[in-house]
């Protein structure tokens, strides 16, 4: 898609910080870290919002919470917990229209969101 941030860094027309990839799904560090631990997990796939996703996304879907799960692991934050975080247009604060999973571990967390 054009003029997406996230398509861009996709196919390396701007840079990210790659954490995880496959043929699928890529994972990035957020550049504007929320906590210790801030990672973007995003399919390649250009979807919109979350209403976007439709039955033949499922199994992007459920490799995508795979990935999640592994990275939590990886950055240590499993145990202690963390927040999954997918925002939807104007009032969930979505602000990059490409779907992207936050993962954001390292602290306790608050709740209600702000
Ligand atoms: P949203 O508000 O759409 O759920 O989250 C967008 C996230 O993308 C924000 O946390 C923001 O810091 C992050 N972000 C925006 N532009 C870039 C970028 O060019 N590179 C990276 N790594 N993160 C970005
Ligand atoms: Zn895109």
């Amino acid at each position: 898609m054009e003029n997406c941030i996230f398509c861009k860094i996709v196919k390396r027309e701007i840079p990210g910080k790659i954490v995880y990839e496959d043929n699928e799904i890529i994972a990035i560090e957020d550049i504007n870290p929320q906590a210790k631990i801030h990672i973007l997990i995003i399919p390649k796939k250009h979807i919109s919002t979350i209403l976007d996703i439709t039955e033949d996304d499922s199994s992007l879907i459920f490799k995508i919470h795979k990935i999640i799960n592994k990275l939590a692991k990886d950055t240590g934050c499993s145990e202690n917990g963390f927040r999954v975080v997918l925002n939807c247009n104007k009032d969930g604060g979505q602000a990059v229209y490409h779907i992207h999973y936050h993962l954001i571990g390292g602290r306790k967390m608050d709740w209600p969101p702000g």
